[in-house]
């Protein structure tokens, strides 16, 4: 996913921006960046790997000599950003949250304007550099921004530092949020709204969808109004966003307790415990337990002081020994007790059935699953969701494919979304003896937009019923 942050301030932003950043970091392993314009000295710019080490250890020394009165940082989960970039806009550097879908033909047009781009290891172009591309297509900021928006087929929302000021923009439905705060002498714009209250600022306002604003250290001023249409990503909120951050509004804690709320409500299911996979799974459980009234308890408690959030190896398999890893059961609370876990959701399954077998092994007398959502049937075509990148790793897909025994169209997937469908039902049970539950009890989608409590029709909800 990735996640960014930008200060302007009348005074040496660093500090502000690093701790900023750093408060981004659950939403990206790979790559992390900082740029700063400095009146005096001009820009300044360090990206660092973090796939092996936190952001903090990585920028310790750049903050030491980094310096300036504006700046703008980000946790990517894909490519090296924010890039410097120098046009007939002037130097300028950006950073970008979003997916192009269409990236090969925005190139080739651009390219036809005797253009060039450097490429990536994979050999594809850096996405946040064709952005910059895009950008230079036009005369003004404004102009570029507003082109990009149009041209690109995904999401794309981006923070632009220029010397005079920072551009923030979000992406033209609104899949991902720019949270806008502020105190003496300083404005700050950020992915996640909690990041700057613990650095002294004030919620001012999130931007709307493809609102195009500008951000000096006197606050932020509005250069393209919001649209009226709204798909912003339902996700957010059941997994990526940090518990303390609220979208349009409505807190990710306070949604997470909802949907357990909500789950319990529907459930016959009678056991001793009812525990969360953490981190997100906490919150849906406590809203079951207390909806139940049956204790929550912690079975497994998560090592966090060796294993930083960004510790993640590329490989698949490491990462899913990783994550095991990273858990450590407690007997007492597993032996002759039937069990009750949420999660936020399940991908391909694996991971799940592991916990579940070692659950067993260890005393478990039943394992009842339940999920904070809805069964994923479609990949993200809208943001670097590294969760469900290839479709068929999906369990739903891959149970869906053995029970049609054949050719599975779009529509075949809408009616296993329906969870009132016997299609459905039968997914759902067949998961269920995979991966070894006892039980298992999705979500329903009504039930998951309750617990979100905006308008449904500004919510993105694609990849669990597949309509856009
Ligand atoms: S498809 Fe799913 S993950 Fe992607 S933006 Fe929509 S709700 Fe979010």
């Amino acid at each position: 996913m990735g996640g960014f942050f930008g200060v302007a301030s009348k005074e040496d932003c660093v500090f502000d921006l690093f701790f900023g950043v750093d408060y981004h970091a659950h939403l990206g392993t790979r790559r992390a960046g900082l740029a700063v314009y400095d009146a005096q000295n001009g820009f300044d710019k360090a990206i660092h790997n973090i796939e092996n080490a936190p952001f903090r250890t990585k920028f310790d020394k750049n903050v030491g000599t980094m310096k300036g009165q504006l700046g703008i940082g980000c946790i990517s989960d894909y490519e090296a950003q924010p890039i410097l970039v120098r046009s007939h806009h002037g130097t300028f550097a950006i950073t970008t949250v979003g997916r192009i879908n269409n990236a090969d033909e925005i190139v080739e047009e651009i390219i036809k304007s005797n253009t060039h781009f450097f490429e990536m290891q994979n050999g594809e172009i850096n996405p946040t550099e064709l952005v910059a591309a895009i950008i230079n297509q036009k005369e003004n900021f404004i102009d570029g921004i507003r082109y990009a928006q149009e041209l690109i087929d995904g999401s794309m929302s981006m923070l632009i530092l220029t010397p005079k000021g920072i551009y923030a923009a979000r992406d033209k439905l609104g899949r991902t949020p720019i949270a806008i705060g502020e105190k003496e002498g300083s404005c700050c714009a950020g992915f996640e709204s909690f990041a700057y209250l613990n650095l002294g600022y004030t919620a001012v306002r999130e931007l709307g969808p493809g609102e195009i604003a500008v951000m000096t250290a006197d606050g932020v001023k509005t250069l393209v109004a919001p649209g009226k249409d709204m798909k912003i990503c339902t996700f957010l909120w059941i997994y990526y966003g940090y518990p303390s951050s609220s979208y349009e509004g409505v807190s990710v804690e306070q949604v997470r307790y909802n949907c357990g709320k909500l789950l319990a409500r529907r459930d016959n299911a009678q056991p001793d415990i009812v525990a969360g996979i953490p981190d997100s799974g906490t919150a849906h459980a406590i809203g079951y337990a207390n909806e139940v009234g049956i204790p929550f308890s912690r079975p497994f408690i998560k090592y966090t002081p060796t294993w930083p959030r960004s510790f993640m190896p590329t490989q698949q398999s490491k990462r899913d020994l990783i994550a095991k890893m990273k858990l450590i059961a407690v007997h007492d609370l597993i032996e002759n007790k039937s069990l009750l876990l949420i999660d936020d959701s399940i991908v391909r399954g694996t991971q799940m059935r592991e916990t579940t077998d070692f659950l067993y092994a260890s005393g478990a007398k039943e394992v009842h699953i339940r999920t904070g959502c809805p069964p994923l049937l479609f990949g993200c075509k809208y943001l670097n969701f590294s969760r469900s990148k290839s479709e068929m790793e999906l369990i739903t897909r891959r149970v869906i494919q053995e029970l049609e025994d054949g050719e599975v169209t779009e529509e075949v997937l809408r009616e296993y979304a329906d969870p009132d469908g016997e299609k459905y039902q039968k997914m759902v049970d067949k998961i269920c003896e995979k991966l070894h539950f006892t039980s298992l009890r999705y979500h329903r989608l009504d039930d998951m937009l309750e617990a979100v409590g905006i308008d449904a029709d500004k919510l993105c909800t694609y990849c669990w019923n597949g309509k856009e």
